[in-house]
């Protein structure tokens, strides 16, 4: 018997599944964004349990139900884990799509241990699909799934959503492996990208002859063998689940206690995991150029930075953390007075309440990264503000968000001067413009938000069944 579309069991694979029991306080916006398409859909979210182990083959995946949602999870080997996460996807494939070249840390035993644990996840979800189902993998990770899967004998649609940027040709080539990786992602039937500039990289890649494909108007791509769609699908937020949350988490005692100690100076919020790609380190620099040039904001405003540490252990991480604790010091040092410290600097995460809480409450939002896919806080922040009186969004142009969120105050993260300006452009921002700008860019989030991300990719999913 023939399943309808509306049917069709949605089967999202990501490296990591977030199972209810461990939904972290600084759960990363592939986590929010996911768990958002499943609860609306309906099926099985499949991926690595956070479990290592010393048996070279992970087990039969463990099922968990809850609600309409199967979480399916494997452990992984732990050498294999070291190989395919830390080295080959965050050693070599996230410096490059950040466009990060000198960051990159190639072995070619960690490209061995990347393939060879994107195979151990086509094994073992070969086995739980259904011959109706729809495939989709998440991210940098499980590039090679696809092909994988093919090469089991699996014929169902497959998309792939890339939630980093994709490097344009001249960057990509400098990664060994970048040949068998073109190729591999040849054998999705739908590829999207947050946005046109990825999407125009991606093109430039698979034009060369390694693939030799041709581009249509209406985003079909041919090439010998076969054809697929690749498209911009920029992911969003839940605008009013997110103006709810604001709005009730301002009576939270954690909140009001936070608004209490500013003591009436203005608040300026950054939110970032402790990631090189964040731009923390030139966004302390540039807090420190706006207090040189405006001697006003001096005691009248403070930035809080939360940063919760990740990838910790491996070196690139652990030094970015350390230089950050020495230039805030610096900074502190240099402009605290009795009753005033300039940088509250947080490494630990806050959750998801009194996050949107906090972001209400901040006169800015300063969303810096020299390279982000697209920065999902930047979305939050906007939503969480009070239309009657919002805070104003100071953004890189080197962010993804930065293609849509047009009437923020887009900034260059690597010119402290700019960004100094930009924070105090948006300090003095009349009242009738922050609410014009916020309304502008309200629209826009609620046209592209977290539904419509998930039901156009899953459309042009369906579209290949
Ligand atoms: N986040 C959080 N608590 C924290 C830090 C981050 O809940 O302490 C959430 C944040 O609200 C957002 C996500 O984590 O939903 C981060 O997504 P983003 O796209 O900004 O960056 P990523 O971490 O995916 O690079």
């Amino acid at each position: 018997m023939m399943t309808s579309n509306q049917t069709k069991r949605l089967v999202i694979v990501s490296n990591r599944v977030a199972t209810p029991k461990k939904k972290s306080a600084s759960a990363g916006g592939l986590a929010v964004g996911i768990l958002a398409a499943l609860e609306e859909h309906g099926g099985v979210w499949f991926g690595w349990n956070g479990n290592l182990t010393s048996s070279s083959e992970p087990g039969a995946p463990q099922v968990v139900k809850k609600g309409n949602i199967e979480y399916a999870t494997i452990s992984l080997n732990e050498d294999d884990y070291e190989h395919y996460y830390n080295g080959y996807s965050n050693r070599v494939l996230w410096p490059v799509c950040h466009y990060l070249l000198d960051f990159i840390q190639y072995d070619s035993a960690n490209f061995d241990g990347y393939r060879r644990v994107n195979a151990q996840f086509a094994r073992k979800l070969a086995s739980l699909l259904k011959p109706d189902d729809i495939i989709w993998v998440h991210d940098y990770h499980l590039i090679p799934l696809a092909a994988e899967l093919r090469d089991a004998g699996i014929e169902n649609p497959i998309g792939f959503f890339l939630h980093v940027p994709f490097p344009c040709y001249e960057a990509f080539r400098a990664v060994p492996g970048h040949e068998y990786l073109l190729r591999a992602l040849c054998a999705y039937d739908v590829i999207g990208f947050h946005t046109h500039r990825d999407l125009a990289a991606f093109e430039s890649c698979i034009r060369e002859p390694i693939v030799g494909a041709e581009i249509d108007d209406d985003h079909v791509i041919r090439m010998p063998g076969g054809s697929l769609v690749a498209d911009v699908f920029p992911i969003g937020v839940d605008v009013e689940g997110i103006a709810a949350l604001s709005r009730e988490a301002a009576e939270l005692k954690r909140v009001k206690k936070m608004v209490k100690s500013l003591g009436g100076r203005n608040l300026i919020i950054g939110v970032d995991r402790l990631d090189y790609s964040k731009g923390l380190m030139q966004r302390f620099l540039s807090f420190e150029r706006l207090l040189q040039r405006y001697p006003n904001a001096q005691k009248n405003v403070t930035l809080m930075q939360i940063a919760p540490p990740t990838r910790t252990g491996v070196r690139t991480y652990d030094e970015i953390r350390a230089e950050l604790e020495q230039v805030s010091g610096r900074i502190n040092g240099r402009f605290s007075t009795t009753d005033w410290v300039p940088i509250r600097y947080l490494n630990k995460g806050v959750a998801r309440q009194p996050l949107m809480g906090m972001f209400r409450n901040a006169k800015v939002g300063l969303v810096t990264p020299i390279r982000d896919g697209m920065n999902l806080v930047a979305k939050e922040y906007v939503a969480a503000q009070d239309p009657d009186d919002p805070g104003v969004l100071v953004l890189s142009s080197l962010a993804g968000a930065a293609c849509e969120l047009t009437e923020a105050i887009i900034v260059n993260p690597h010119d402290r001067d700019n960004v100094a300006d930009g924070i105090a452009a948006a300090l003095n921002m009349p009242l009738e413009e922050r609410k014009e700008r916020n309304a502008a860019l309200v629209k826009t989030l609620r046209k592209n938000d977290i539904t419509a991300w998930r039901t156009r990719f899953v459309d042009a999913l369906l579209r290949k069944s």
